[in-house]
């Protein structure tokens, strides 16, 4: 490990009640690097995405962030330290307008203001005054991604971006992730589509039955149609 690591997640095993869901998942995010989760439906993405921002704890293992030790911190701390988090779903406010979306979090300094985020998105800056309900779900995925950055992160979890999505929007926020990487952002996507998060990922990691099943780089994985196939479910 270069120590310059984003994140180092060590043996995580993780519950729900009595259900034991992940069993040892270790993995690592490096400066500059879009990693990928990957897996087929319920093998512990979202899980492990939870597990990572204190949503859902732990009970055995350790998490570093930034070199810090965060193990058994719960989410607004771990958020705070410079962790965008965009689950699944999205969970936008449906009721308040998107600028009113965009005005909940609270505000810091640096790269992303009201303004920037608006010039990424101008499709945003057009519905500024539209209910969150009222958009299409590229637009929400859009004003999800919008908010996070709006807490200047220096790391974004990403729970499954392309979900119910057109082919163009999809590449539209692809786009967006790459772009964020090459402003210096780490980033870790969870993707169902395992295709398309290996087009654009460094690294990627595959879950199956909360396990790590493969880890490797993105480019390596794609090539190997048929282990893709095997390993994610991707057809
Ligand atoms: P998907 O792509 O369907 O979201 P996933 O890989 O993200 O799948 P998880 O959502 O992490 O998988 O689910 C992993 C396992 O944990 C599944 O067996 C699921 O049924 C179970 N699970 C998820 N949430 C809960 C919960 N709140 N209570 C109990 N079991 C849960």
């Amino acid at each position: 490990h270069e120590g310059n690591d984003i994140l180092d997640a060590d043996q995580l095993h993780t519950y729900y009640g009595k259900s034991h869901i992940l069993h040892g998942v270790s993995l690592r995010v490096g400066a500059g690097e879009i990693v990928t989760l990957l897996g087929r439906n319920g093998a512990g993405k979202t899980t492990t995405l939870r597990s990572l921002m204190g949503l859902t704890p732990p009970r055995q293992g350790r998490i570093r962030l930034f070199g810090q030790d965060v193990t058994g911190w719960p989410p607004h701390r771990i958020a705070k330290l410079g962790v965008g988090y965009v689950p699944e779903g999205r969970k936008i406010f449906g009721h308040l307008t998107v600028h009113d979306n965009l005005r909940v979090p609270a505000a810091t300094t640096g790269r992303w203001t009201l303004d920037t985020v608006y010039d990424l998105f101008p499709r945003l800056a057009e519905r500024r005054t539209s209910k969150g309900g009222q958009l299409s779900g590229g637009e929400q995925e859009m004003l999800a991604i919008a908010r996070a950055l709006l807490l200047n992160p220096r790391f974004l979890i990403l729970d499954e971006p392309s979900q119910g999505l057109a082919p163009v929007i999809v590449d539209e926020v692809m786009k967006t992730v790459v772009a964020m990487r090459d402003e210096g952002i780490a980033v870790l996507l969870v993707e169902q589509n395992a295709w398309l998060a290996l087009r654009d990922a460094d690294r990627a990691y595959v879950l199956g039955d909360g396990e790590v099943v493969h880890e490797g780089s993105a480019a390596e994985l794609a090539a190997d149609e048929e282990r893709v196939k095997a390993l994610a479910g991707a057809s």
